[in-house]
């Protein structure tokens, strides 16, 4: 398949986004941008084209999509019953990086939810998508458009790494926002429950809707014994090809351990990195030094994540160190996505 990439940003974004909007209709996959990362898009009422987006990405069948739509109303033909914390939920942050789960309604097939009950909403703030989704008419079933595996996609180019050649086209608008996945809340229980930590922190959802729970999945690795409450959180996530190693406590003695750590791998002459910021660029001896953000900016981090963990795996590098950030707020999503990339592996000093 020839895999057609559409540059936006030239004054012809109404026709390309069309041309992509019909790519829907007819059953095909579209890449575009959204506020969190670039979205894998086809029909989501569509069994057959939600299909083909689990060929593109290597997807296990069970880890369930989420579809976006573009207004309320979209949400109708594909909740069963809308409770009234999602609605005070969804005034606050939609369109945003908020995704709620909802019972589905009977139009939703079980090829888009992986085979449940329940399906996962999301309306984009970003124009392009929105724009997609309102001139395609349908919702538009879009998990991240990268290989299963590998780091989200916060570039079009990231997106042509890993599916040119498997879906018939790429939005590009350039780089994405926030640079990680959108929260998720599960609004069917009596308490609404994180799922995913992203942008839309705890702190900000209760300042809706009171108390909200958080998965224990989220926090630690998965237990083994339980039955996952998101499919998702049972597959394996992103690693990269090096063995990457957080390093968290004080901020000197973080440092200091990092440099002991890469001075004796580099005298064994074995290759390794360090993630670091802004502030701490200045204090390592690894020459393979990837500043990923500023700790007074963690939204420099988030938004910087995945593509540093993408430059790593196209090095030879076999060790990687990281430092840690702090987990309020928005460091919550951060050091979620970090733990898992590192497999849990954690030194603390
Ligand atoms: P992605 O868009 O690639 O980040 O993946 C979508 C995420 O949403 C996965 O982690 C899914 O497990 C989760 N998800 C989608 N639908 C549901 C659902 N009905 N219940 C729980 N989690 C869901
Ligand atoms: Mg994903």
């Amino acid at each position: 398949m020839i895999t057609e990439v559409l540059c936006l940003m030239d004054g012809q974004e109404a026709e390309k986004i069309a041309r992509a909007a019909r790519i829907i209709q007819k059953g095909g996959l579209v890449a575009f941008p959204t506020e969190t990362v670039y979205g894998l898009g086809a029909d989501a009422l569509h069994e057959e084209a939600a299909a083909k987006i689990y060929a593109a990405k290597g997807r296990p069948s069970d880890n369930p999509l989420i579809a976006h739509i573009a207004d309320r109303e979209q949400l109708d033909g594909l909740a069963a019953s809308v409770p009234a914390c999602a609605v005070k939920l969804m005034d606050a942050f939609w369109p945003g990086p908020l995704t709620l789960i909802f019972q589905k309604t009977e139009a939703v097939p079980y090829g888009t939810t992986g085979g449940l009950d329940t399906v996962a909403v999301r309306m984009p703030s970003h124009e392009t998508a929105r724009a997609l989704i309102r001139a395609a008419g349908v919702p538009v079933a879009a998990p991240s458009a990268n290989t299963s595996g590998r780091p989200s996609p916060t570039t079009a180019a990231h997106v042509w790494e890993d599916l040119n050649g498997k879906i018939n086209c790429i939005l590009d608008g350039g780089p994405v926002g926030i640079g990680l996945e959108s929260t998720i809340i599960d609004v069917t229980g009596e308490v609404p429950v994180i799922l995913r930590p992203g942008y839309i922190s705890r702190e900000m959802a209760e300042a809706v809707v009171g108390i909200v729970d958080i998965d224990r999945a989220v926090e630690g690795p998965p237990d083994p014994q339980a039955a996952p409450k998101a499919p998702g959180m049972k597959y394996r996530h992103y690693a990269p090809k090096a063995e990457l190693t957080i390093v968290t406590g004080g901020q000197q003695d973080v440092i200091d351990q990092i440099n002991r750590l890469t001075d004796e791998k580099e005298e064994a002459g074995i290759p390794c990195g360090v993630i670091c910021t802004e502030e701490s660029r200045d204090q390592y001896r690894c020459r393979n030094l990837k500043a990923v953000g500023s700790r007074l900016r963690p939204e420099t981090i988030a938004h910087n994540l995945y593509g540093v963990l993408r430059e790593f795996d196209e090095e030879d590098t076999a060790f990687i160190y990281s430092e840690s950030f702090e987990e309020g707020q928005l460091g919550q999503a951060i050091m979620n996505r970090l733990k898992k990339a590192a497999g849990y592996h954690i030194i603390q000093v």
